[in-house]
């Protein structure tokens, strides 16, 4: 956490990385505390691919007309490559100054707040963070813009599965979004009934899982969902299903939700979360905060430096997988 002494008069804010359904009720929230606090508020154009390339233009009120309710990012979103570089940070903090930007809301994951940090380190512009991400894989805040909509659109393909699973008496691998975490896969295993949860991070192995679906056959149960995190390797379901062919000679059907996860309307928590963190960010650089991220602890807002966000990992949730576990019996 940084103090700055600067009075602000104009904001930035962007959108990087990964899109998540409830980065626009994020901007407008920015946009709109920013300009009732008599600030003006700039919008950079796909994140740091926008500052490298001076693509920062005014926003008003009226821009924040009918976009809470949509996902994805209206000022887009984007990667750069450049700006992993001393030199491309330097052309996007000059870019920023010239713009008479005193200092920025960054609305991303942890790669985006790398960069936030190294700009107020190398070029002291000060930054305040939101964490927007499906992923909800970000240490610091309980909750990620994006997460809840990311779970009840997958529970909701679970929920459309389970029915022809059950028809058919059939066991079906469903593959969720999450390359290093288990947050969307614990989640939705536990609201969708799933017998077994497949994470990056957990001990569940396809000989336990073949295990498990046996001892519920003999319980009389006639279909099973397990859910598998996409983990390193999309399409890892499919070598699940492979190997519990091989091991069990059990047929399972493989559905992979994909980026359908990343898209859609964000629910009311999304909204609600993204319109709370976005007030606080403008708050935050108000009093003088930067070099933070805002997060949740529970149901309060909290302010965590960003290179303790980005230098600590977040556990998934274990206790979770083996709810899930006990309770699909
Ligand atoms: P996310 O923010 O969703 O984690 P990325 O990891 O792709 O997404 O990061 C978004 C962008 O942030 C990258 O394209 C890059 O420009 C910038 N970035 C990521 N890591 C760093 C870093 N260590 N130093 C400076 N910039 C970084």
């Amino acid at each position: 956490m940084a103090n700055f002494n600067q009075k602000i008069k104009r904001i930035g804010v962007y959108t990087s990385g990964g899109d998540a359904p409830g980065m626009n009720a994020a901007i407008r929230a920015v946009v709109r505390v920013g300009i009732a606090q008599n600030l003006e508020v700039y919008g950079i154009h796909s994140g740091y691919v926008g500052m490298i390339e001076n693509s920062i233009q005014p926003l008003h009120l009226r821009d924040m007309a009918n976009i809470i309710q949509r996902g994805g990012t209206m000022l887009k979103t984007g990667r750069s490559t450049d700006f992993m570089k001393p030199e491309g940070r330097a052309k996007a903090a000059a870019h920023i100054k010239a713009a008479g930007i005193d200092a920025c809301v960054c609305i991303g994951g942890d790669g985006s707040f790398r960069g936030a940090h190294a700009l107020w380190e190398e070029h002291q512009i000060p930054i305040v963070g939101i964490p927007g991400t499906i992923d909800n894989d970000i240490f610091g805040s309980d909750k990620t813009i994006g997460f809840d909509t990311a779970v009840n659109t997958a529970l909701e393909a679970i929920d459309r599965i389970r029915d022809t699973a059950a028809s058919h008496d059939r066991l079906f691998i469903v593959e969720v979004m999450g390359r290093n975490s288990g947050f969307i896969a614990s989640h939705v295993g536990i609201a969708g009934g799933a017998e077994e949860i497949f994470t990056p991070d957990g001990n569940v192995t396809v000989e336990k899982a073949i295990e498990h679906i046996k001892e519920g056959i003999l319980r009389g149960k006639t279909s099973s969902i397990l859910i598998a995190a996409e983990g390193q390797k999309p399409g890892r379901a499919y070598d699940l299903a492979d190997s519990i062919r091989k091991k069990s000679g059990m047929d399972a059907k493989v559905c992979i939700l994909g980026h359908q996860q990343r898209g859609g309307s964000p629910t009311a928590a999304d909204r609600i979360l993204a319109s709370r963190m976005g007030a606080a960010a403008v708050d935050s650089l108000l009093k003088g905060f930067c070099d933070i991220m805002i997060g949740t602890e529970g149901e309060r807002l909290v302010q965590v430096p960003l290179d303790v966000v980005t230098k600590t990992e977040k556990k998934s949730q274990m206790d979770l997988i083996s709810l899930a576990n006990l309770l699909a019996t």
